[in-house]
Formats: structure tokens, C-alpha cells, sequence
């Protein structure tokens, strides 16, 4: 019988890892422990720009010093490109996708203005059939996005689309929620750069390790919708999703690498130990 309860983390290692992502992993191995299920983790690495060997490295340090345990092999997401890239051909043979070769100041040009996640909510379609061929002639790079409009159509809207929320989203959205998609826009699938993009290498992710449960931070409750979506068109099954409250510091604020949140690496070295930050984090 399948484990009815595998769940994840899945870090970028993209920087050291603070007490945000403490109190995220914490939350999916607690979980996990009280289920008698599988905690997994995953390592996210498809941005081969921002990712380094030593950040990975340092994951396994830190997780292991808070006292957590997962299965190995890890799945490394940039050892597994063909999975994806083999998912984007059943979307494309579907004709569920399109090329994109507008680069950042072209979309934002055709939008008008930049108001937070206005690229992300982009819906451009295709190039007329001639203005493709000639820049596909020139070499030119492009992206591959998942066209909404041809999704819709062959889900026949997305109303019947939910998913099962056993957490929170950040407005306390709970139980059956009807996925709205449309939040994401013609979200890019492949990038230019890497040839693949965050939303595919999860959904594929998810359902080959057999995720039954997603537990992250709620900044992911509006991807779940994202990914729903792609589940459907994938004809793979969806996880409960536990969305869980984001940590912040004493300043009211949630922790990230951008604002220097304080590093595990770094409390380790002033001294701190692992029961005490559980403890601090309200897990003993
Ligand atoms: N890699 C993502 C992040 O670090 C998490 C992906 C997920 O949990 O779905 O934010």
C-alpha cells in the first residue's frame, strides 16, 4: 500500500538558509512524523545562474544540525531536466503552449506599466504565424507559456478545478478551493535560459516522488492555483496542500535572504543550539 502521507521540502540553493526555512522544513518533517508518512527533500536547482554547489552543501549542514532526517537519494532537479522537458511535450503535442520571445521590456511595453506581478499575470498568446517563423529563422531565444485561453477550452473552464487546502492561505482561504489560474497569467514553463521553469519542474516533482501532502509557506498558496492547473492538463493526481503561516521577525516582518535575515550558519556560530531554536520557533 502507497504511504498515505509523503511530503517535502524543497529548497533553492540560491543562499543560506534562515529560520524561515527552519519553521518551513520543521513544519513538513513535524507533519510527516505525526503521520507516520515520508519526508523528503528536493533540491531546486534548475536556475543554474543563481544556484551553487556550496549553498547545497550547506542545506544538508543546517537541516541536519536542526535534527532532521530525510531519504536519500535527494532529488536534484537539474539532474532530471528531461523529465520536464518531457512534460512540456505533452503540453506543447496538446497545443497547450506557445513560444514567447518578448523579452522583459517588449511585455512590459505591451502592458503599459509595471505594477507588481504584472509580468507574471502577462497574456500575450502567440506571434502571428509570420513574426514567429521570422524570428524563430533568426535564432532568436524564446520561452515557452502555458496558454490559458487554449486550457480553458480544453478543460472546458476551470470551475470544476480545486484543490484541498488543510492549511491557510495568506487570507485564511481553507478546505475546497476553487483554483483561479488565471491569477499566474500565461505562466512561463520553459525559460529562455535554463529551458524550464519552477512551476513544471514541481508539478512533475510532486507526482514522481508521490507527494501527498505539500506543506510550504503560504507566499506558494497563489502557485498552488498555477499548479493545479498544470496537474489537470498533466493528468497527474493533486496533493493536499498545507500552507503555513509565515515567520516573522521582531521587526513584524517575514524573513528573507534580501533583507539579510539573520543565517542558520550564523546563529550556529553565536552560540545557539538546535533544541533552542525549535524551541524559539515553537516546536518544543
Ligand atoms: N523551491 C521553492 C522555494 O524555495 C519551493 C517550492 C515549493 O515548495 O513548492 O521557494
Amino acid at each position: 500500500m502507497a504511504p498515505s502521507f509523503v511530503t517535502r521540502f524543497a529548497p533553492s540553493p540560491t543562499g543560506r538558509l534562515h529560520r524561515g526555512h527552519a519553521f518551513s522544513a520543521l513544519t513538513a518533517y513535524r507533519a510527516a512524523r505525526a503521520a507516520n508518512g515520508r519526508f523528503l527533500l528536493r533540491i531546486e536547482d534548475i536556475d543554474a545562474t543563481r544556484c551553487r554547489p556550496e549553498y547545497e552543501a550547506a542545506i544538508f549542514e543546517d537541516l541536519a544540525w536542526l535534527g532532521l532526517q530525510w531519504e536519500t537519494p535527494v532529488r536534484r532537479q537539474s539532474e532530471h531536466l528531461a523529465d520536464y522537458r518531457a512534460a512540456l511535450e505533452r503540453l506543447a503535442q496538446g497545443g497547450l503552449v506557445y513560444r514567447c520571445f518578448r523579452t522583459r521590456k517588449e511585455i512590459l511595453a505591451e502592458i503599459g506599466h509595471a505594477p507588481h506581478g504584472a509580468m507574471e499575470a502577462f497574456r500575450g498568446g502567440p506571434l502571428p504565424a509570420d513574426e514567429e517563423a521570422r524570428r524563430l529563422a533568426a535564432g532568436e531565444p524564446f520561452a515557452w507559456r502555458l496558454s490559458l485561453a487554449a486550457a480553458e477550452a480544453r478543460l472546458g473552464g476551470f470551475s470544476r478545478l480545486t484543490f484541498l487546502e488543510e492549511g491557510e492561505g495568506p487570507n485564511g482561504e481553507a478546505g475546497t478551493i476553487a483554483a483561479r489560474p488565471e491569477l499566474g497569467g500565461d505562466v512561463v514553463l520553459a525559460r529562455k535560459d535554463v529551458g524550464v521553469a519552477y512551476h513544471l519542474a514541481v508539478v512533475v516533482d510532486d507526482a514522481l516522488q508521490g507527494i501527498t501532502h505539500v506543506v510550504r509557506g503560504q507566499d506558494l498558496f497563489e502557485a498552488a492555483h498555477v499548479q493545479r492547473l498544470l496537474q489537470a492538463l498533466l493528468g497527474l493526481p493533486s496533493p493536499v496542500y498545507r500552507h503555513h503561516r509565515l515567520l516573522v521577525g521582531p521587526d513584524g516582518r517575514r524573513y528573507a535572504k534580501r533583507d539579510r535575515a539573520e543565517t542558520l550558519a550564523e546563529l550556529r556560530a553565536r552560540g545557539v543550539g538546535p533544541a533552542e531554536l525549535r524551541r524559539e520557533l515553537g516546536f518544543d
